[in-house]
């Protein structure tokens, strides 16, 4: 989350409790001004570049549906993190049960790394697109050549295109000025995750399960439909 604490939309931050799940507000109070790190938030912040030697502030908030606590980091840019209780690593979508296991596997590191690094998981999200498209047979040199043939292949509408494309250039640039700032929402890298699911219904599910159905439409009615114009 990034600066949730100074949305000036909300007199309280609003944001999604861990402990209740509900998009509630949250009383907040800032827990330490002085800089002085405990060990525990030294340790904590030696991991994380952002915070590494630019902590701010520690706050604490407050839910005020189910009164739980939650504890957060804030640089000196205003970036904030979360860290107790801990982000839960499993919070994103299912990967299609379609999607080949290579392309799982980046699928879910996608996911986990999502909250602690949106721009990584969008990359990620874009390497999936690749590979995926990889095994599906189009084996151009570059994400852009593949969504190219794909696209003069046929079957692509224009949502579909506009999936590809998503993927692609968030994966590719993360964050430029002017456009999108992933920190900024990263409710985005959740959206990339969906948008892979739903390209791999389209280009994997979708058709397969057609084809099985229209393989059982009797042979004398397929021969005869306007749909064998156009199938090979
Ligand atoms: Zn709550």
């Amino acid at each position: 989350m990034v600066n949730q604490f100074r949305n000036p939309k909300y007199e309280q931050p609003v944001f999604k409790c861990s402990k209740c799940n509900l998009v509630t507000s949250h009383k907040t109070s800032c827990v330490n001004e002085s800089g002085t790190l405990t060990p525990i938030v030294n340790e904590l912040s030696s991991t994380l570049d952002t915070f590494d030697k630019h902590l701010h502030q520690i706050f604490l908030s407050i839910c005020n549906n189910c009164s739980s606590k939650s504890i957060w980091l804030r640089s000196r840019y205003g970036h904030e993190l979360k860290i107790f209780p801990p982000v839960s690593t499993s919070d994103f979508p299912e990967p299609h049960s379609d999607m080949p296991d290579q392309v799982k596997k980046t699928y879910n590191e996608a996911g986990e790394i999502r909250m602690l690094s949106p721009r990584a998981s969008a990359a990620l999200s874009r390497l999936a697109l690749e590979q995926l498209l990889t095994h599906l047979g189009y084996t151009d040199p570059t994400l852009y050549k593949k969504i190219e043939s794909l696209i003069a292949h046929g079957n692509v509408d224009t949502y579909l295109a506009q999936s590809l494309e998503v993927v692609r250039n968030f994966g590719n640039s993360g964050a430029h000025a002017g456009e999108i700032q992933l920190e900024e929402d990263p409710s985005i890298t959740n959206f990339l995750l969906e948008l892979l699911n739903i390209i791999v219904d389209r280009l994997i599910s979708h058709p397969k399960r057609t084809e099985k159905l229209y393989n059982s439409i009797p042979d004398n009615k397929r021969r005869s439909s306007p749909a064998q114009k156009v199938t090979k």
